[in-house]
């Protein structure tokens, strides 16, 4: 889903939803989800919280009021402001495994998505080819953010928004956060794009077909198809506009490159791969990273490379439209993906490797195992807490510097031959 704001919300901490609320992820079949979230209910959560939460209440609905929002609108939304414990269930469940690059692109560029995106990218040509002519975004770029949000429009979430977005504003962890976004679901209830009972989406409280924040939807949605009304959950037309739109604001280059598969020369110095250190095409090519396919796209900006699953799969260069789509989404596998299906959609070349036969999953207690190991080593990998980031990365390419081996600070097998650690 587009975030609103730039930067920050690592701080607010809430990375996890941005990475793993997207409607489609609610698509796995009941039984990969734990049980404790399997019964839907609105239920108060115990008495104590319940009597806090008629006051907040009280208190949200004023603020409302203030803020010039209508008693006709409060009364229609009054009783969907109420606790989901699905929600809170959902909010706090701690990821089991990280993902690697491949696990999070076989899911989400699967062939079948692959298929439906070019199935409805002719249903749709006439209108992606018309809002791309106006907006500079790439028709298969569109249809790859509307494909990876909610399967081209096929499932948008079905908890009530307001509910969702109470029950996460209600919890004082990122209240001010989801309390602006609260008001702002009621601001879009108030203009008349939808009712209360209408307004549907992910459990997090992103909405339509693109997963629009309702404070992202007060900017960004658009009324495309003339009915006086910015649809985002019936309208393609409003949707990929509106997706067009957020796009555009955040700084969208019209006919520049994202991102490009590039080879690596032997001895390269994998550290510059952290995408990071940015050089202008011609200066990599001096260094003998060259496309896989083709020339160098023209870049008026410099570009950075990155090995998102070590060096031993494939190297990306990265140009100022890759930042764009951040934007959307601050996870670098989640642009690969809309990057990738993108340009799977427009018939471009696949990936020149192929995902590893079997990949082991990278459970929480291994990741643990493997950050204790380097600690105890002398590489200070930081706090044991089972996510492999970048500063186990970084305390893993210097092991990996220090043993002779490639330094990519990947955890391949050889590396951790050589750290004792196994995967089990
Ligand atoms: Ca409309």
């Amino acid at each position: 889903m587009p975030w609103p704001g730039k930067q920050g919300l690592l701080s607010l901490g809430v990375l996890t939803i941005a990475l793993t609320a997207c409607a489609t992820e609610q698509t796995q079949p009941a039984s990969a989800k734990p049980t404790t979230i399997a019964a839907s209910t609105s239920a108060p959560l115990q008495p104590q919280t319940n009597g806090d939460f008629v006051s907040w209440r009280d208190g949200l609905l004023q603020q409302a009021r203030q803020q010039g929002i209508s008693d006709k609108t409060l009364a229609q939304a009054g009783p969907f402001i109420r606790l989901n414990e699905k929600v809170v269930a959902l909010d706090q469940q701690q990821p089991e495994f990280t993902q690697t690059f491949w696990s999070y692109l076989n899911k989400r560029v699967s062939t079948l998505r692959i298929q439906a995106g070019k199935l409805q990218s002719l249903r749709h040509r006439a209108l992606l080819d018309r809002i791309a002519a106006q907006s500079g975004v790439p028709a298969e770029i569109l249809a790859a953010f509307w494909g990876l949000e909610t399967n081209y429009g096929n499932y948008l979430g079905d908890f009530s928004t307001l509910e969702a977005l109470s029950t996460l504003a209600f919890d004082p962890r990122r209240s001010d956060f989801f309390r602006r976004e609260l008001l702002a679901a009621l601001t879009i209830i108030d203009q008349g794009h939808v009712t209360a009972g209408q307004m549907k989406g992910s459990w997090a409280g992103a909405v339509g077909q693109m997963q629009f924040m309702p404070s992202v939807f007060l900017k960004h949605a658009r009324d495309a198809d003339g009915d006086g009304k910015a649809d985002l959950w019936n309208s393609a037309a409003d949707a990929l506009s509106s997706a067009a739109a957020f796009l555009q604001a955040s700084g969208w280059q019209k006919d520049q490159p994202w991102a490009q598969e590039v080879r690596l020369p032997a001895g390269f110095d994998y550290a510059q791969a952290d995408g990071h250190l940015a050089r202008l095409p011609r200066d990599w090519q001096q260094l003998g990273v060259t496309p896989v396919q083709g020339d160098w796209q023209a870049s008026t900006s410099p570009v950075t490379l990155i090995l998102p699953a070590g060096h031993q799969g494939p190297a990306f260069a990265l140009y100022a439209n890759f930042q764009v789509i951040k934007r959307w989404n601050r996870s670098n596998n989640y642009a690969l993906s809309v990057s990738l299906l993108a340009d799977q959609l427009a018939g471009r070349s696949e990936l020149s490797v192929r995902p590893p036969v079997n990949e082991r999953p990278w459970s929480r207690d291994w990741i643990q195992q493997l950050q204790q190991r380097l600690n105890a080593l002398g590489y200070d990998a930081g706090t044991v807490d089972g996510l492999f980031g970048k500063q186990s990365a970084q305390a893993l390419r210097q092991f990996q510097r220090q043993q002779g081996l490639p330094a990519d600070g990947y955890p391949d097998e050889t590396s951790l031959r050589q750290l004792q650690v196994s995967n089990p």
